[in-house]
């Protein structure tokens, strides 16, 4: 039988969960988009997101998902023919990598595997075999989504520095805003790449990019921008309109503007603490059920490489597949698919899933999905160690205190 009927419950890592206000916040008829309460509320939205960054410099939205994000910061960052260094570490390395090419960027790429963040010594070497600087940005994912792997950013600007090299230093966040420590400014991060359907817990169509005055100024006269991409009005324009260029994204703003004052009424601090926390627990469950069991295990050994958004595991073909079935027909919780793990005509494909705890995630939604999980890896005969659900509590109990 199924028990699936109930609240159900979207846990892949983007779209998150909307939570209730934001949706609230949405409901509502269209706004002037001239003048009024949306221009008025617009202004307090720009430094709750700068703060959300840890910077004082600029952000800009953008209509648009994460891919679209990608192509905002190429067409500003570069010309064509420019260099650029990629270091993946994950599908979504691989991915702007793939964009940046696309637009006739010259692509230099580093990959570190599936399961590994970026390895300094190899950073600095491909930056020191580029005497001439002609390297213009360096571009690494801060939580690669499909791998979970998250990677030390002041460290890669650290390995910049200590080279000399100065080459621009751009971030997708796309998954990790919101959810893991993101200091722009002190971190020396030239770029970053946001969307609003991850940590944010607005539907998907914002793209988001903080700017630094350093990139401002050396990005004055890229040429792959086209007047739709082009910042510069996003970040200076007069008129309203010229911040969108056209329609204001009239709902999305609304949504946004609720989801950051929900960020701040938490405080940031807490808000890492609170993804930590769960992220640790999905870990010890994990480590738990594959105690004994080798076909079970996190994809990323070292916690201190894992990001707290999303957690990638493997689980055995074709458990992953059926465990997530299983989920999403009986139980109203559905996860994440392995992504850029295995070719989807694979049958190792199978073999991988993703929980995410981005955003909107609170105790009982989290223990509840590991719940179901063990319920489901019981049902379908899945071979795992026992005690999975009382260590992972132990987890939350401890995190929370008295
Ligand atoms: C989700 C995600 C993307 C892609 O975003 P889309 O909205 O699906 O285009 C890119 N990078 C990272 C790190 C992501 O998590």
């Amino acid at each position: 039988m199924s028990l699936a009927n109930g609240r159900p419950y979207l846990a892949i890592p983007g779209p998150s969960v909307i939570p209730d206000r934001v949706l609230a916040a949405m409901h509502r008829a269209s706004p002037n988009i001239y003048a009024g309460a949306l221009p008025e509320m617009v202004e307090t939205i720009w430094p709750d997101l700068k703060r959300l960054a840890g910077t004082q410099h600029h952000a800009a939205i953008y209509i648009v998902n994460g891919h679209g994000a990608w192509e905002a910061a190429n067409a500003n960052l570069f010309s064509r023919g420019d260099r650029a260094l990629v270091l993946a570490t994950g599908r979504f390395g691989h991915g702007w990598a793939e964009s940046a090419q696309a637009m006739g960027v010259a692509v230099e790429l580093l990959d570190f595997g599936k399961s590994a963040p970026v390895d300094l010594d190899r950073l600095a070497e491909a930056l020191r075999a580029d005497p001439a600087h002609r390297l213009r940005a360096v571009m690494v994912t801060h939580v690669d989504t499909a791998s979970s792997v998250k990677n030390d950013i002041a460290a890669i600007r650290g390995v910049l520095d200590a080279v000399g090299h100065p080459a621009l230093l751009c971030v997708d966040a796309i998954a990790a805003m919101g959810c893991d420590e993101m200091r722009m400014d002190d971190w020396g991060v030239d770029v970053i790449v946001g969307a609003s359907q991850k940590g944010l817990m607005v539907p998907p169509g914002l793209g988001i990019l903080w700017v630094s005055d350093r990139a401002l100024a050396r990005c004055r006269d890229s040429d792959l921008r086209t007047p739709y991409w082009d910042w510069t009005p996003r970040l200076t324009g007069r008129e309203f309109w010229q911040l969108w260029c056209g329609t204001a994204p009239t709902h999305h703003l609304f949504g946004l503007r609720e989801s950051l004052t929900m960020i701040h009424e938490e405080g940031l601090p807490a808000v890492w603490a609170r993804h930590a926390a769960l992220a640790r627990a999905v870990w010890t469950a994990f480590d738990v059920w594959g105690a004994g069991n080798p076909d079970i295990a996190l994809n990323v050994a070292d916690p201190a490489h894992r990001g707290h958004a999303v957690t990638a595991a493997r689980l055995g073909a074709p458990h992953a597949t059926r465990l997530r079935d299983w989920l999403e027909t009986r139980a109203g919780v559905t996860l994440g698919i392995g992504l850029g793990m295995a070719a989807p005509d694979d049958p190792a494909y199978h073999g991988f899933l993703r929980v995410a705890h981005m955003g909107h995630v609170n105790a009982h939604m989290t223990l509840g999905v590991l719940a179901t999980m063990e319920a489901g890896l019981k049902a379908l005969g899945v071979p795992h160690g026992e005690g999975a659900l009382s260590a992972a509590a132990a987890v939350v109990a401890e995190a929370a205190g008295a």
